[in-house]
C-alpha cells in the first residue's frame, strides 16, 4: 500500500512539475485518480510540505470562491547528492521540480573519522538554499565513497515492504550508509564516487545527452566510470571503470593494486610530478606544473606528451571494447589542458579502430568537483526503486536535461 501511495504522490508531483500550478479540478482531470484518493494524496503532500496552496490574487468576480491552485514547494528537497572524497565532502540538492538548488564543498584531513564527515555533510546540506531546504518524506540521498561498492539490484517485487527497508539490506554496503540514514532519516543509495562523477557528466556535464560515455579521472588515483545505454555500468562485483589498473608497461613500476606498470603508475598526480622532478623540473603540485606548461617548459611538455600517449592507448583499447560516443577526461591533471589532452587525442585516434576514429568525441569534464555529488542526485532520480516503480514512470531525466540546458548560459 505504501508503494501504491508513493506512486500516486509521484504521479501528482510529476503533473505539477510538468504543468506548473494547477487547481484540484485540473489535477483531477489529468491524473484520473478518484476524487477521494486525489484529495487524500494532496492533503498528505501539503501537510508534508511538498506542495503549497495559493489563492489567485486578482480572481475575477463571480459566483463561488476562486479556485485554489497547488504548486510544488520550491523549498522541498527531493534528492541530495553527497560525495565523500578522500579529503573533502561535496554536497548538492535538487528540489521537487528537479531544479538544482545549490551545492557546497569543504576540505578536510584524509583521516577524518566517518562520524565527523557525516557531521560535515549535514552542515553543508543545511547551508543549501540559504538554509531553507526542507527534507520531506519523498527525499532520498545518493552518496559516493572512495573504493569499490557492491550494488544490490532492487528486487522486482510489487509487494515489497516499506521503501526504506527495500532500499537497504540489513548489512549496509558501507558504514556511512547507516550513519546517513540515521542523520537524515531518508533512504540512502551508495556507489563509488568516481562512477557517480561519470553519471553526473553523462547527465548534466560534458556528455549531456550521450548514452554511451567513458569517463576517465586523472587525480591522486586514476579511475573512471562507464555509462552504457544511459545507465551506470557497475560490473559483477561493483568493480568496473578501473582504467587506472590497465597495464601500459609490463616491466613498469609496481602499483598499489599489486600489479606493475598500470596506467596509474604513469598518469596519477604523484607519478607525473615524480617523473617531472626526476627529469629536472620543479613543481610541488599540479598548479605549479600548469604554470611551468604555460611558460613553455620543454621538460614538462615532453613528459605530458608521453603520459598522454599512454592514456590515449588505454582509451583506444577501452573504446574498441565498449564503443562510447563520448570520452570525458576529468580530475586535476586535466587542468594541464591541451599539453596533455592533445597527445591523448593523437594516441586515441591513431590506435582506435578506423571506424570509430572520427565518431568518438573527446572532451574535458565540465562539472568540476561537484560531479560526484550531482551523480548522487542522478542515482536517486534514475534508480531509486521508490521512483522508478511508480506509475508516473522514470521520465525524470529528459525534463532534467532540458531544464539544465535552459539554465546554462
Ligand atoms: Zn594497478
Amino acid at each position: 500500500m505504501a508503494q501504491l501511495r508513493r506512486g500516486h504522490e509521484e504521479l501528482v508531483l510529476g503533473l505539477l512539475r510538468k504543468h506548473g500550478p494547477l487547481s484540484r479540478g485540473e489535477l483531477g482531470k489529468l491524473c484520473q485518480l478518484s476524487r477521494t484518493t486525489l484529495y487524500d494524496i494532496l492533503a498528505g503532500l501539503v501537510a508534508g510540505g511538498a506542495v503549497v496552496t495559493s489563492s489567485p490574487q486578482d480572481a475575477p468576480r463571480g459566483r463561488g470562491r476562486p479556485a485554489e491552485t497547488l504548486t510544488l514547494n520550491p523549498e522541498a528537497g527531493q534528492a541530495i547528492g553527497i560525495d565523500f572524497a578522500r579529503r573533502a565532502v561535496h554536497v548538492a540538492a535538487v528540489n521537487l521540480a528537479h531544479e538544482i538548488v545549490g551545492s557546497a564543498s569543504e576540505p578536510h584531513d584524509a583521516d577524518l573519522p566517518w562520524l565527523q564527515r557525516v557531521d560535515l555533510a549535514e552542515r553543508l546540506v543545511g547551508s543549501l538554499n540559504d538554509g531553507g531546504l526542507r527534507l520531506g518524506a519523498l527525499s532520498a540521498i545518493g552518496a559516493g565513497v572512495v573504493g569499490p561498492v557492491g550494488w544490490r539490484e532492487p528486487e522486482d517485487d510489487l509487494e515489497a515492504p516499506e521503501p526504506e527497508d527495500d532500499l537497504e539490506s540489513d548489512e549496509p554496503a558501507h558504514p556511512v550508509q547507516s550513519l546517513l540514514r540515521e542523520r537524515f532519516g531518508a533512504p540512502v543509495l551508495l556507489d563509488n564516487n568516481t562512477r557517480l562523477a561519470a553519471l553526473g557528466e553523462a547527465i548534466w556535464g560534458a556528455a549531456a545527452g550521450d548514452r554511451d560515455v567513458l569517463y576517465l579521472r586523472l587525480s591522486h588515483g586514476v579511475g573512471g566510470g562507464l555509462v552504457v545505454g544511459g545507465a551506470l555500468h557497475r560490473g559483477a562485483y561493483g568493480l568496473s571503470g578501473e582504467f587506472g589498473h590497465i597495464t601500459v608497461d609490463p616491466d613498469g613500476a609496481p602499483c598499489d593494486c599489486g600489479g606493475a606498470g598500470c596506467l596509474e603508475t604513469v598518469a596519477s598526480i604523484r607519478a607525473v610530478l615524480d617523473a617531472y622532478r626526476a627529469a629536472g623540473g620543479r613543481a610541488d603540485d599540479v598548479p605549479e606544473l600548469v604554470k611551468a606548461i604555460r611558460a613553455g617548459d620543454g621538460t614538462a611538455l615532453t613528459l605530458l606528451k608521453d603520459v598522454g600517449g599512454a592514456i590515449g592507448g588505454v582509451l583506444a583499447a577501452v573504446c574498441n571494447a565498449i564503443g562510447p560516443s563520448a570520452i570525458v577526461v576529468g580530475g586535476e591533471l586535466a587542468e594541464t589542458g591541451p599539453a596533455l589532452i592533445e597527445p591523448v587525442e593523437r594516441a586515441l585516434r591513431a590506435r582506435v579502430m578506423p571506424v570509430s576514429r572520427h565518431r568518438v568525441s573527446l572532451r574535458r569534464a565540465t562539472l568540476g568537483e561537484a560531479a560526484g555529488a550531482l551523480g548522487g542526485i542522478a542515482l536517486v532520480l534514475h534508480e531509486s526503486p521508490l521512483l522508478s516503480r511508480s506509475p508516473a514512470g522514470p521520465d525524470l531525466a529528459p525534463d532534467l536535461l532540458e531544464e539544465t540546458k535552459q539554465r546554462q548560459p
